[in-house]
């Protein structure tokens, strides 16, 4: 097990190097590589296997709602894979890089590829965020579909969200759901207990390594850095 003030050390400065990356997007990405550092924590570590439990909890409770209104994500025209979304915590990216070893090393060659690929382009946009799809969604499905980050399992239906000091917001679920299924009743789905629970074990994990820094990834970049 490493020692985790190392840990700490080499990470902060393993996420700098990712910072300077982002302000240069032209620059040919990830120079060293995050993966060679976090390989030294013990992936079956009690934070891991707590997100599962937490991920887990996410999708019974998705499922609910989904069977409630009949809804089937089952790949669409916008499909949400295309959508880019950002992800923010150190113990979503180690999951994904969990379920990435367990790939043949084929697969996890044409990913790579895949991921250089969007990042490139995602590098050139410069206007509006294009839709790209996610390096992990192969032939419409994705391959690492047991350890997708939190917003890909809760993205589709309806939902909730109660910050502190503001009026419970709530939001539409996607284009295929608002085509086929808007007139029924909404089934409430609030996702604030998930994002605590996510934002509690992050804290208790950075805590334990000594880190603070911001990260914000798509999941091209995290399986890059
Ligand atoms: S991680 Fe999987 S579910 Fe999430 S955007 Fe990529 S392919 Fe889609």
């Amino acid at each position: 097990m490493t020692n985790p003030m190392g840990l700490a050390k080499k990470l902060k400065g393993m996420i700098m190097i990712s910072k300077k990356m982002h302000s240069d997007r032209n620059a040919i990405p990830f120079p060293v590589s995050l993966k060679h550092l976090l390989s030294e924590v013990d992936v079956s570590s009690a934070f891991l296997t707590s997100l599962k439990l937490l991920y887990d909890e996410m999708d019974r409770k998705y499922q609910q709602a989904a069977s409630y209104y009949g809804f089937v994500c089952n790949g669409c025209e916008d499909n949400c894979c295309r959508s880019q979304f950002y992800h923010h915590t150190l113990v979503e990216y180690l999951y994904l890089h969990k379920g990435f070893r367990t790939l043949p090393e084929k697969m996890r060659q044409e990913t790579m590829d895949r991921a250089r690929d969007v990042y490139q382009r995602l590098a050139s946009e410069t206007e509006k965020p294009a839709l790209i799809m996610c390096p992990l969604n192969e032939n419409g499905r994705c391959i690492l579909y047991l350890y997708r980050p939190m917003i890909c399992r809760l993205h589709g239906i309806p939902h909730e969200l109660r910050k502190p000091g503001t009026w419970v917001q709530h939001h539409p679920g996607c284009k295929a759901f608002h085509d086929r299924l808007k007139s029924l009743p909404y089934f409430r789905f609030d996702r604030t207990p998930f994002y605590l629970k996510l934002a509690y074990l992050e804290k208790t994990f950075r805590d334990k390594i000594g880190n603070t820094e911001r990260i914000r990834l798509t999941v091209a970049e995290m399986l890059l850095v």
